[in-house]
């Protein structure tokens, strides 16, 4: 296997001095998920890295990069010293960056982010080799590391950059250094940290200060705060194509048909269009299979081939999949369960809601059943002082009039609990955990149960109850 780092290239990139000679094949930060031959970066996150080093060499670690001697290491250990870890991984990052012939996409958005890296990463993967993380690594380590972890010889690569304050997008883009910038949306989330959605679209669009020379940029159309990220784009001379529904944006979304396996939609762009079809319902997935279209035409690919490889796309776990729960296996009965639970704002309820709403309850072989619709819901976290609003504001989305109960999770959604009519009105309870011995109350055979909710209230306690019926 080509090494990915060697000593001399690590200690170049770093600084640092490395004990003796090594050759790492890959880039790990967890121990549980290392990887023989991989570099070992002792970063102190929840817990201090160095305390895990002994234990990454066992496991087969080529090297540990620290900036202290770990205890109990044997002597003549592989290690590379440098006087900061987190530092030293963005500087293999810089370096990986620095070094690969790849054209980079960086994404960010409100919501929407991993499903496009995902998205572009199909799509991508037809007409040459990609990189991209394999989860959302888009924080101040998760972009340096997927950048360490970048083969210098892929075609493409995918960074996916977030955040939840102010003033984190502009340093990650300018280590990534995008060829292209693209903004999914932008839409209330870390409201707690900004005033406003114009800041919010502010944040977003410093992706845009950390494009190469000639960069480009696709941003969303017929937002309130497109105007934002589009002045933006302007003031610093970034060519920008937009994408949404709207007739001015460059790429336009309409006819957008939701079967229960499929999300069907016509994509105009510079007076042609065509159908393309991904293989999961959700409005919001076309609009992120838009903005990937986009990008594919923005490097210059073919889009045939393009809109073929988006049909290969399936939701990451967590963001809206759907299967089949058996409750019975001699008769077939069961109940299908759309797992959301990965992470909720108010623009991916409503983007759920919409989902559920437009799925019919099966039968488990493909017939419509008389299941209702039920959504178990789990607080929407971060929101700051509009936050009691903005939940009961749920119970008033159109998509609700379809759903036959709803269950609510945690403190904030005591709001929409009580917002909600009495026939709708399902459980409240205080934690997810609460839910879990109850689990087979709350669904019947022929039912489709929706599980959302921010990380932090864990409603995917319940998909994993309800999956275990
Ligand atoms: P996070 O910042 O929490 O990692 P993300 O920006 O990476 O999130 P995804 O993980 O792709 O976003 O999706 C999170 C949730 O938002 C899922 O429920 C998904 O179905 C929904 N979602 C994805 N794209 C959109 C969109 N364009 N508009 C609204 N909701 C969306």
């Amino acid at each position: 296997m080509t090494p990915l780092w060697t000593s001399d290239e690590a200690a170049a990139a770093t600084g640092g001095r490395a004990t003796r000679a090594f050759a790492a094949t890959g880039v790990s930060i967890d121990t549980r998920s290392l990887r023989p031959g991989d570099l070992f970066v002792a970063l102190a996150d929840q817990r201090d890295g160095h305390d895990f080093v002994a234990e990454a060499l066992a496991r087969g670690a080529a090297a540990a990069l620290v900036s202290r001697l770990p205890e109990g290491l044997p002597e003549g250990a592989p290690l590379l010293l440098v006087p900061d870890v987190l530092e030293g991984l963005r500087a293999l990052g810089r370096a990986a960056r620095a070094r690969t012939r790849a054209r980079v996409v960086g994404v960010t958005g409100s919501v929407g982010k991993t499903s496009t890296k995902e998205m572009l990463r199909a799509t991508l993967g037809g007409q040459g080799t990609v990189h991209a993380a394999e989860a959302s690594y888009n924080n101040h380590w998760g972009v340096p590391l997927t950048l360490a972890r970048m083969p210098a010889d892929v075609d493409f690569a995918v960074v996916e950059i977030g955040m939840n304050h102010p003033g984190e997008i502009a340093p990650l883009a300018r280590l990534a250094r995008p060829h292209l910038a693209v903004i999914t949306t932008v839409a209330a989330a870390h409201l707690e940290a900004f005033d406003s959605l114009s800041a919010i679209a502010e944040e977003k669009a410093a992706i845009l200060e950390g494009l190469e020379p000639g960069g480009r940029a696709i941003l969303p159309a017929g937002l309130d705060v497109s105007p934002v990220l589009l002045a933006r784009a302007a003031a610093l001379g970034v060519p920008a194509v937009s994408f949404g529904p709207t007739a001015a944006a460059d790429w336009r979304l309409t006819d957008i048909q939701i079967t229960p396996e499929a999300t069907i939609a016509r994509a105009s762009h510079a007076g042609g269009s065509f159908l393309f079809k991904v293989l999961t319902p959700g409005r919001h997935f076309a609009s992120n299979a838009l903005a990937t279209l986009a990008a594919a035409e923005a490097l210059g690919l073919d889009l045939t081939i393009a809109a073929c490889d988006l049909g290969l796309w399936t939701p990451p776990s967590g963001r809206g999949t759907r299967e089949r729960i058996a409750l019975d296996p001699v008769d077939e009965a069961g109940f299908d369960l759309i797992d959301d639970a990965f992470n909720a704002n108010p623009a991916s309820m409503a983007a759920s809601l919409e989902l559920l709403a437009a799925m019919a309850p099966t039968d488990g072989v493909g017939r419509i059943a008389a299941g209702r619709r039920i959504a178990i819901l789990g607080d929407m976290l971060e929101l700051g002082p509009t936050e009691a609003q903005l939940h009961r504001a749920v119970a008033d989305h159109p998509a609700m009039a379809g759903i036959a109960l709803v269950h609510c999770v945690g403190p904030r959604m005591r709001a929409l609990h009580e917002a909600l009519p009495r026939r709708q009105r399902g459980e409240w309870v205080e934690t997810a955990a609460e839910l879990v011995p109850r689990a087979r109350l709350l669904v019947d055979a022929g039912d489709i149960v929706l599980v959302k909710g921010s990380k932090g209230i864990k409603v995917s306690l319940v998909v994993d109850a309800l999956r275990k019926l």
